[in-house]
């Protein structure tokens, strides 16, 4: 039995603040990242995709990207570039690539 599927990890490092269209609040508007991946026995194999949510601090309003008025999303695209993908989250590519120079690393060794 192999368990696997996809999880979702919160990404820090978005520190950037925007005004609030819907209350006029300024720079309460904040940021989150959250990564999703493809796991095989809860080892991260690769990421799937980066998503976004804005959030004002004073108002509670929360916007997906597709509902930020354009201010806003130039300032989410930037983020979402910064906010980096750790490389842990692709362990599972490395240890199949790890593997596969093992085996052509044997195959080439065991030739007469
Ligand atoms: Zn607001």
């Amino acid at each position: 039995m192999i368990i696997f599927g996809t999880r979702t990890k919160f990404l820090n490092g978005s520190t950037a603040t925007a005004n609030c269209n819907h209350c006029g609040s300024t720079q309460t508007v904040r940021l989150s990242f959250a990564l999703n991946y493809f796991h095989i026995f809860w080892i991260p194999m690769f990421p799937l995709s980066k998503t976004g949510i804005s959030q004002c601090g004073h108002c509670k309003q929360a916007l997906y990207a597709n509902q930020m008025p354009d201010g806003l999303k130039a300032v989410y695209n930037e983020e979402k570039a910064k906010v980096k993908t750790p490389w842990g989250y692709r362990f599972g590519l490395i240890l199949i690539g790890l593997f596969v120079l093992f085996v052509i690393a044997v195959i080439a060794t065991s030739k007469r």
